[in-house]
Order: structure tokens, then sequence, then C-alpha cells
């Protein structure tokens, strides 16, 4: 039987940065996943600066043979609204192809990597566990995202309520690139006319990433045919897209909350149902968890009780838990809030200072 100190499910950005916060600990870490890397997964590609500081990656060095798209503002509107440029003089974001970014970060992390192995069967063993019969391990983290089989183990995924979205992203052909109004620098943003969504068109040099997320669950076909069928008729894009979207589905904290944390098990990224309320980003969240996930175990000094694990929990709600509090606004007769929300759209103020800065940057947090 084979064995380990930490055995993490999943090898996307949550898995991959908590094995790389463990590279210097000791433990021999395992990461597993079904997939076999490089592979895709459905998601626009836009990460913040923390992501590069906080795994210390070399934009340079990355940015050899792969996609690194520096974004230097927003334009923004409600769909069908007028549109607002909010520029910056450096760059405050960037756009990633997931199959090369999480792929690098993989091969990076100093992990064992078992490739093409998916979970099937978690048993407990004494303080520890053994997976699939055959893996032993003294602690079990779940990175496997929204369908996470170690969360479902702790009794997750019941009655939740999930952000859902559609994504596609191919490579524009030179006809097609040519006739594309997306500025590289500047992803455009749609909010859904109810507010309950917006759909994206980011282009990462000749790639282009269209999609739309929804917190209402109900339509989002349709949601997204119009959104398509709206920026062809804005001649944003003058074609028709090559393939068909994808969609996926994921958790915002503190909508459904999971519980995360039990003895010899952790939760991390969107498998803890992490991502940011106002933005939908989960590759930070991801990262950071793995992070702090890593930390909690190397202070845990081998004793892996739920008590000693509790501190992660912890240092999530620390966080993450802020900014929860309900606003005057969110007591307001929802018609009147959407008609005011898609008032402040239209204004320079909000679009830069909230949405961009506050939401989608988290500069106040
Ligand atoms: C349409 C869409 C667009 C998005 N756009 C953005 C964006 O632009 N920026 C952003 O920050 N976030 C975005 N997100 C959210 C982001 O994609 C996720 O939050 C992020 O990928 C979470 O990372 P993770 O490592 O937790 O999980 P994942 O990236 O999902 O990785 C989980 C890994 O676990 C493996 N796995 C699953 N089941 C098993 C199993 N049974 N056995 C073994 N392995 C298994 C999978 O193969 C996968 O490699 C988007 C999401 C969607 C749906």
């Amino acid at each position: 039987m084979d064995s380990c100190d930490v055995l993490i499910v999943g090898g996307g950005p949550a898995g991959s940065s908590c094995a790389w916060g463990l590279r210097s600990s000791g433990l021999r870490v395992v990461v597993l996943d079904k997939a076999r890397f490089p592979r895709n997964k459905v998601c626009g590609g836009w990460i913040t600066p923390f992501v590069i500081k906080a795994l210390e990656i070399d934009g340079e060095d990355y940015a050899r043979g792969r996609t690194f798209q520096p974004i230097t503002g927003f334009r923004i509107s409600a769909i069908g609204q007028a549109e607002v440029n909010v520029p910056y003089s450096e760059p405050i974001s960037y756009g990633i192809r997931r199959c090369e970014f999480d792929e690098y970060l993989l091969r990076r992390s100093g992990a064992h990597v078992c490739e093409g192995t998916a979970i099937s069967k978690i048993e407990r063993n004494g303080d520890g566990w053994i997976v699939n019969g055959k893996i032993k391990t003294r602690l079990l983290i779940g990175a496997g995202g929204h369908f996470c089989p170690v969360a479902r183990f702790l009794g997750n995924n019941q009655e939740e309520e999930p952000v859902v979205a559609q994504e596609t992203e191919f490579e524009m052909d030179e006809q097609q690139a040519g006739s594309c109004a997306i500025e590289e620098e500047v992803p455009e943003l749609y909010f859904c006319r109810d507010l309950l969504g917006y759909g994206w068109c980011f282009r990462k040099g000749n790639f282009l990433n269209i999609g739309l997320g929804r917190l209402d669950q109900h339509g989002l076909p349709e949601h997204v045919s119009d959104f398509v069928r709206f920026l062809r008729a804005k001649r944003k894009i003058a074609f028709d897209l090559p393939q068909r979207m994808s969609g996926h589905a994921y958790l915002l904290y503190g909508r459904s909350p999971r519980k995360v944390v039990d003895d010899s098990l952790l939760l991390i990224g969107d498998s803890a149902g992490l991502a940011f309320l106002q933005s939908g980003e989960g590759i930070r969240p991801a990262v950071e968890s793995g992070l702090m996930a890593a930390q909690v175990i190397k202070s845990a000094n081998g004793g892996y009780t739920r008590d000693r694990l509790q501190a992660y929990g912890e240092l999530l709600s620390k966080e993450y838990g802020k900014g929860k509090r309900r606003t005057s606004a969110s007591r307001l007769p929802r018609k009147l809030r959407n008609a005011a929300g898609r008032m402040l759209l239209t204004t320079q103020w909000f679009c830069r200072r909230m949405v961009v800065e506050s939401w989608f940057l988290r500069k106040s947090n």
C-alpha cells in the first residue's frame, strides 16, 4: 500500500497552492487528479495581482510561451445601457488560460502528482484515511472543485444555491480577430438588467473568452443566447461563436456555507465554497485557502485533530467573513433597487470605486 502524510484530491489552483505551501515542510505530499494535465477548466481566466504575489510567480518567466494578458481597465455597463470606461495607468489584473496556468502551478508544486486517477472510495483508518483502497494518508484535503467527492463525504452539496455560469474560449482566426471590437487590455463587463449576474467579453491576445454567470439557476441558456445576440448586434463580435458554451456551478462564500474541517480532513477552494460574492472570483480564494491550509498543517506538527485544524476555519472567517452586513439598499423593493443599481452603473464613480476597486479588486478588504 502506498502511503503519504497529506493526500490532496484535485490539482486545480487550490490543490497545487496547498502542495506548494507545503513544499519545504518535510511532509510527503501527493496530489491526485482524475484529469491528465494540461486540462481545461471552465473559467474566464481573469486573475488579480494577489495571486501572482502570493504564489511568487515571475510574470516574465510565466509569459514565455504562455498567455499572460495585462489588464489596465474595464468597460462596464448594464446590458443595453451606456458603457463606462474605467482606465488605470498600470496593470490591475491579468488574463491567463486555465489549461496553461493550472499545469504550470501543478508542475512546480513539488508534490508527487498522480494524474488520471479519480477518487472513488474514502475510508477511515485509525486517525487517518485509506483512499481508493490503496493509498494511506494521515491527512486528506478536498480540492476537487464544486463537486468534490471529499466535500460530499463530509455531507455537503445539499440544498445549496450555486452560481451557474457558461463560457467559451477560442483562438480567433485573422478575420475574426480583425473584426473583434474588444480591446486586449480592457475586458468588458455587462451586468444583467435584473443585476443577478453579469456577462463578460475578454480578449487575451488572439484568444477570446465570452461568458455569463448568474445567481439565479433558471433560464441560464436563454440569458447566454440573448447576451451573445446583443454582442453581435453591438458589433462587438462580427461572427458566430465557433463552439458551444460549457457550463459549471460553484458557491459564493457566505451564501451556502459548507462544513470545511473534520478530524484529519480539510476542504479548500471551490470544494469549500469560497468564491467572492460580488465578482465571482474563485481563483484567488482557491489559492489563498490552499496557502492558509498549508500554514495550519505545518503548525499542527503532525496532530491533525479537528480542534487543531479548526484554526483553518477561523482564518477563513477572519479573511472572508467581512463585508456581509445588510446595507439599507438591500431593504428596498427589488424593482427600485435594480433601477437605482442600473443608474449607478452609468456613473464613473460607482464603476471605478465600487465595481472595480471594491468588488473586483477588493481594495477595501
Ligand atoms: C464560467 C466560469 C467562469 C469563471 N471565471 C473565473 C475568473 O475569470 N476568475 C476567477 O478567479 N474565477 C473564475 N471562476 C471560478 C474558478 O474557475 C474556480 O473558483 C476555481 O477554478 C476553483 O479552483 P479549485 O482548485 O478549487 O477547483 P478546480 O479548478 O475546479 O479544480 C478541481 C480539480 O479537481 C479534480 N477533481 C474533481 N473531481 C475529482 C475526483 N473525483 N477525483 C480526482 N480529482 C478530481 C478536477 O479534475 C480538477 O482538476 C469561474 C467559474 C466559472 C464556472
